[in-house]
């Protein structure tokens, strides 16, 4: 690294800090961005900057958005008495693209994980109860189907169950362990048709 200035150094260590970014790869995006005309990196900036300071959890389903309340839960054609759980908003975009539910999403944002020290308190759980105490019919647990995921839809049923509330877990038609955004739209549409009550 100090074959470069101090300041090309630098950017090359903010690049190769994000997830999925190497060595490598850190290099060719600190030097594409030393080429491209200064307004550009400006706008790029920006924009970085906006997002992470306007971007929120929805004050309902907990999923990102830049407005109190999503696109999603703003909608009164919605049948907002059918809450799908799922892990991230990526897994909340693959069942909106399906375009085919018409219930609304409560995202997690993660799964329990013992091995990551990822408990029930580090997830939107409580957010989660806290709307089940309005008119909801059914919760749909759409957690992956890996062991993170199968013991998240474990603890939430237990949970939710003695409310009174249907709960159902999606059909596990889907790989084990494959994330749902990886999933193509019929695989997902069958799995959510073919779930089963918990
Ligand atoms: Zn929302």
């Amino acid at each position: 690294m100090e074959y470069y200035s101090s300041q090309i150094s630098k950017l090359i260590e903010e690049f190769a800090s994000l997830p999925g970014i190497g060595a490598k790869s850190a290099q060719r995006l600190a030097f594409h961005v030393i080429n491209m005309p200064a307004e550009r990196v400006e706008q790029f900036a920006d924009t970085l900057v906006a997002a992470r300071r306007n971007v929120r959890y929805c004050k309902e389903c907990c999923t990102l958005t830049d407005q109190e309340i999503c696109p999603i839960c703003a909608k009164a054609d919605r049948d907002h008495r059918t809450i799908m759980v799922v892990e991230n908003a990526r897994d909340l975009a693959a069942y909106e693209k399906t375009g085919k539910y018409n219930g609304v999403y409560h995202v997690l944002h993660g799964a329990i994980s013992p091995m990551l020290g990822i408990g029930p308190a580090d997830l939107r759980m409580k957010e989660l109860m806290l709307r089940l105490q309005g008119d909801v019919e059914e919760v749909i647990i759409a957690t992956n189907s890996s062991l993170e995921g199968e013991a998240t839809a474990m603890y939430l049923s237990k949970l939710i169950k003695p409310a009174g509330i249907k709960v159902t877990r999606i059909a596990s038609g889907v790989p084990v362990g494959g994330d749902l955004e990886y999933i193509d739209e019929v695989t997902l549409l069958r799995a959510l048709d073919g779930r089963t009550e918990l």
